[in-house]
């Protein structure tokens, strides 16, 4: 049906008889399965799968299954979890289902004293290395535009997964959208939800306290060592199953391994910038009119093209949304994107990146396992650099970028520590901006509106996912050599997002329930 119509309930109503060939009489109840948006023609068209059944007939109840936690015994396996993200937290709801006590590590804040440290990374150009946009409560999905997409293809798990986040807040419209999302205001009290879950079952969390070391023997992890950061202590606690939930972003973490002698192999990944333009622009380029109607979300897109042999891409695009400074450490800068429910800020931004292989860095110097490491800091920190050695971000408008011309002047742009006129040409490697202005060049073909003289690049791009993979056996994905450490999410490169990182820590606990 026409979008339009879907504002209506009776036209609707109307719209569902009519693709069922009845008279509106003999329609009862129905209920909308999926919803999609075909904005390929001129008028947009809502794509609707429902259910429904005839006048006087009941439709069979589909409620959400509330999933019961109950209280782990006092002799439960303990599981000990690193990482509050996607990963550990939904690892942590499935260990209290499997009978299992976790007890989670995390070394951010909880979600609400996290948003003052988010606060001075804008206005002061502090970043706390230990509660950022990255770290802390959530992990670096609480702040984001909360997209749940994922190329899984397990409709089960996926619905499962989607259903313990409405159990815990999330509108249940994020079980009909065809691309649902959650927005940064309605995170942070979703995760507190799935906290008070987990803690009422008798599981742990301490705040606060980073993973520094852990003692070994016979291939296995006999302890975990971590500092509690607001007393400066050390605690040492006997370790039955590790499951390591750090992100991409744990540095130290990596390094840890690799000291301790833990393989460890270099992953291909994607680098760049994000591109900001303004929202309305995106809804006249997507939705072909002059105005977005009310009853259209703000628009996105997607582009995909090989420009200089790799691949090009957009990548988690925020419409309505903010480009987000997400550094864990000073010295570098890094962006991201985020949104609200509403998606109605002015700005649409998103990612656009260029695939990287090991081999790309290696050639450059950047070696063994932790290069890609080596070489995302070095191109964050050459930012930073370039920028002023604050938090503000180099930037050029598309325009110059693509004539290789530094800008005169900068659009106003959503990133709030500040932007700094440079040319992206000579601070990105060239292998990057190569690609990247030729993948942009093919995008602006394809959609001549994208290049507006408000079209602006941010940079960096650079933390799309994990340059580092910590192996596992596909079989009890355990690391092949330390029996009890399960690398998880996406810091172990078994995710890309929110919701396969979620799934992955629900499939990394039940395999220790099963290993148990
Ligand atoms: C601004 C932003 C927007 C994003 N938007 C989206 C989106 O819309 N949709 C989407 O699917 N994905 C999005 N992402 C990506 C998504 O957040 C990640 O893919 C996802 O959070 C990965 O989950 P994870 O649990 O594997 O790791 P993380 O979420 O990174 O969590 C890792 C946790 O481990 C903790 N940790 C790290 N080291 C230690 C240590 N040594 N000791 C103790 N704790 C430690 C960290 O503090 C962190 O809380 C976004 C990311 C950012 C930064």
């Amino acid at each position: 049906m026409p979008a339009e119509v879907t504002i209506d309930p009776a036209r609707v109503r109307e719209a569902v008889a009519e693709a069922l060939v009845w008279p509106l009489e003999r329609l009862g109840e129905f209920r909308v399965l999926r919803k999609n948006l075909d904005a390929r023609q001129r008028v947009v068209r809502a794509v609707w799968s429902v259910e429904a059944a005839e006048h006087g007939v009941a439709l069979p109840a589909r409620s959400v299954e509330k999933v019961v936690f109950p209280a782990v015994p006092v002799d439960a396996v303990e599981v000990h979890i690193v990482g509050a993200g996607p990963a550990g937290l939904f690892a942590a709801l499935q260990c209290i289902s499997n009978g299992m006590r976790p007890i989670i590590i995390e070394r951010g804040q909880p979600v609400r004293q996290r948003r003052r440290d988010l606060v001075q990374i804008y206005r002061e150009h502090k970043v706390d290395p230990d509660s950022n946009y990255c770290f802390g409560e959530g992990g670096a999905g609480t702040y984001s535009d909360g997209k749940l997409y994922t190329r899984s293809h397990k409709r089960g798990d996926i619905r499962a997964a989607l259903e313990l986040l409405v159990q815990h807040g999330a509108d249940r419209d994020i079980l009909v959208e065809a691309h649902p999302h959650i927005g940064t205001n309605k995170l942070p009290g979703i995760i507190e939800a799935m906290r008070e879950t987990i803690l009422d079952a008798g599981g742990i969390i301490h705040f606060g306290c980073r993973l520094v070391d852990f003692k070994s023997d016979s291939g296995a992890i006999e302890s975990v060592v971590w500092l509690d950061l607001a007393t400066q202590h050390e605690i040492q606690a006997r370790c039955a199953h590790l499951i390591l939930a750090t992100g991409h972003s744990a540095k130290d973490v990596f390094q840890l391994l690799h000291q301790k002698g833990v393989q460890l192999s270099a992953k291909p990944f994607a680098m760049g910038v994000r591109i900001e333009h303004p929202q309305t622009l995106i809804d006249q380029i997507q939705y072909h009119t002059e105005e977005r109607g009310h009853w259209l979300p703000p628009a996105s897109y997607r582009l995909v093209c090989q420009a200089s042999g790799r691949g090009v891409h957009s990548f988690c695009m925020c419409p309505g949304g903010i480009i987000a400074p997400c550094a864990t450490q000073d010295g570098e800068v890094v962006t991201n994107g985020w949104s609200p429910s509403k998606r109605n800020n002015p700005y649409a931004n998103s990612g656009m990146v260029v695939q990287l292989e090991p081999s790309d860095w290696e050639a450059l110097g950047y070696s063994g396992p932790l290069g890609g490491l080596h070489f995302q800091h070095a191109v964050e920190k050459s930012c930073w650099e370039a920028a002023g050695q604050t938090q503000k971000a180099p930037a050029q408008r598309l325009v110059d970028f693509l004539n290789d011309t530094p800008s005169k002047d900068l659009p106003k742009t959503s990133y709030l520590p500040g932007v700094e006129v440079v040319n992206l040409h000579e601070i990105l490697p060239p292998l990057i901006s190569k690609a990247l202005r030729e993948g942009l060049q093919t995008f602006v073909e394809r959609m001549p509106a994208f290049l507006n003289a408000e079209a602006v690049l941010v940079a960096p791009e650079s933390r799309t996912s994990s340059p580092v993979r910590i192996p596992r056996d596909p079989e009890n994905l355990s690391h092949p050599q330390v029996l009890n450490l399960f690398p998880c999410g996406e810091g172990g490169g078994y995710a890309g997002g929110i919701l396969s990182a979620a799934l992955d820590g629900i499939r990394v606990a039940d395999a220790i329930f099963e290993s148990s």
